[in-house]
């Protein structure tokens, strides 16, 4: 009888486990996605990105005689349903690790077993298995220099080649068609230009490595920190849909710290976050929804979004240039440099003392390499709330900053228009993207800081010296 495979976060053939594994029975294979709640309470980018990696996806699978079936609906119900039209006696996937999904795919396996479907898992979307590392206490991981010390040596499992045939079954069940779903709908205004700066499905994925690999890793360890500096990967869009696998990205890591590549040791470690997050958020579910260190609840964060100072810091209007240019690179792009990322987040929870939470939900409703287990992490490390982050005192000073990592001023330049003869194409896009209530133009003066670099971080050190933990 077929098996039901069902695709989420692994829209790719080439080294995923459960597909291949499948594929090995001789059994037909129906590849299935489901949009499901889960999925569709996703931001407007990360949508509209699901939307063009499922169309790369289903055209992929077609190159192989293949379909990819489209369903919405509860995960349950809609597997129940297609087990019953296909007669498949299993349903197979491969393991998410994010409390949704978990929360999700423990009950889809559960039931579906009850009803005596082989219903099974696979691991393949991270490079260790969060329950398989452990502290010598038996306890998971919260601080990342001892994680990253019991998994740098451990083996990895060799990448499995793409299946060369998948069988089909007699009759294909009907799909829903992509553009009925929508998907790119909340993203109207914005969608031509962030499709300017996506590189989508497997193929370009691994292009993108091979380029990454071949050329910019050498100098990976400086670069990466520099904005204007095409230095890092920008896999992070891929790595989050599973259009390339990560188990390709380390071993690909480690050919080039065998070759000498001076940047791939920093490469690889940066893969290893990306593992950490998804071990806490495995580990302690409420690292995505709550703060980590309870006791930051007792902080006076503000959490009201109609605040001028938040409005501004989502429009790329804080008058702090370093802030301005990352949210404008946020809205044009659908991607943000890490450092940027660092620096908004400093300054949203530290100089304006608003809660994480909102800048989660914003990264969340813009990025089109959202992860729910990397940006939580990310916050929270930010805000320090987090296991392992960085302190509330130390404030990021998104002014000196600026003398460190855009000296030229290269990268803000580049981003705001307002001032300059001649901007950038990208940054005259930025007006272009945002909705016409916004009143902006690039013809605007520059705003003065909403909040001074020096003032916020007295104020920031006050409200933490004062804090009632
Ligand atoms: P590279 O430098 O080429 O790194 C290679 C890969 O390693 C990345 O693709 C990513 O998968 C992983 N990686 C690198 N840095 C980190 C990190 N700090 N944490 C976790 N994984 C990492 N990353 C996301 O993928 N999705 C998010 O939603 C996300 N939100 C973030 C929010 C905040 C506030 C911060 C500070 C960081 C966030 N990051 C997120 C992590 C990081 O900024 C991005 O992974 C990175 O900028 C992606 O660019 P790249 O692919 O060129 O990375």
């Amino acid at each position: 009888s077929p098996i039901l495979f069902w695709h989420r976060r692994d829209l790719r053939l080439t080294d995923n486990p459960g597909l291949a594994a499948a594929a090995l029975t001789g059994r037909p294979v129906i590849p299935v996605f489901i949009l499901d709640e889960v999925f569709d309470s996703h931001g407007a980018a990360p949508k509209w990105r699901l939307g063009l990696g499922l169309e790369a996806f289903g055209a992929a699978l077609a190159e192989r005689g293949a379909r990819l079936v489209l369903r919405r609906g509860g995960a349950l119900q809609t597997l129940a349903a297609l087990v019953r039209e296909t007669g498949a006696g299993a349903v197979w996937w491969n393991r998410l690790y994010d409390p949704d999904s978990v929360e999700r795919d423990t009950g889809v396996k559960a039931d579906l077993k009850a009803d005596g479907i082989d219903a099974q898992s696979f691991a393949g979307h991270i490079l260790h298995e969060p329950w398989e590392v452990e502290t010598k206490q038996g306890d998971y991981y919260k601080v990342f220099t001892p994680f990253w010390r019991a998994v740098k040596d451990r083996e990895v499992p060799d990448p499995v080649t793409a299946p060369s045939d998948l069988t089909a079954p007699d009759s294909w069940p009907d799909s829903d068609a992509l553009e009925d779903w929508q998907l790119g709908a909340a993203m109207d205004r914005g969608a031509p230009i962030v499709g300017k700066h996506v590189v989508v499905g497997e193929r370009a994925a691994q292009g993108r490595l091979a380029a990454f690999i071949g050329q910019r890793v050498q100098d990976y360890g400086d670069a990466r920190d520099l904005p204007s500096v095409d230095g890092t990967s920008r896999l992070s869009e891929n790595l989050t849909l599973g259009e390339i696998s990560i188990r390709s990205c380390w071993h690909a890591g480690l050919r080039a710290q065998a070759d000498g590549k001076d940047g791939a040791g920093t490469f690889l470690q940066e893969l290893v976050w990306r593992d950490f997050g998804h071990h806490l958020a495995y580990n302690t579910p409420r690292l995505t929804s709550e703060n980590w260190r309870e006791e930051w609840d007792a902080f006076p964060w503000n959490e009201d979004e109609r605040k001028a100072e938040v409005i501004a810091w989502k429009r790329g209007r804080t008058g702090i240039r370093f802030v301005d240019a990352a949210m404008r690179e946020l809205y044009v792009t659908g991607h943000m440099h890490n450092r940027s990322r660092m620096i908004v987040a400093s300054y949203l929870c530290k100089h304006l003392m608003c809660h994480w939470k909102i800048g989660k939900a914003w990264f969340e409703e813009h990025l089109t390499d959202w992860d729910p287990a990397s940006n939580a992490l990310g916050w929270q490390w930010s805000a320090g709330s987090g296991p392992d982050a960085t302190p509330y005192f130390r404030v990021f000073n998104p002014v000196t900053q600026l003398d460190r990592f855009d000296k030229k001023r290269t990268y803000v330049g580049h981003w705001i228009a307002e001032g300059q003869s001649q901007p950038s194409r990208d940054a005259l896009d930025y007006f272009e993207a945002i909705p016409r209530r916004w009143g902006l133009s690039p013809d605007d003066d520059y705003p003065e800081p909403v909040v001074g670099a020096d003032e916020g971080r007295k104020r920031a050190l006050e409200a933490y010296e004062n804090r009632s933990f």
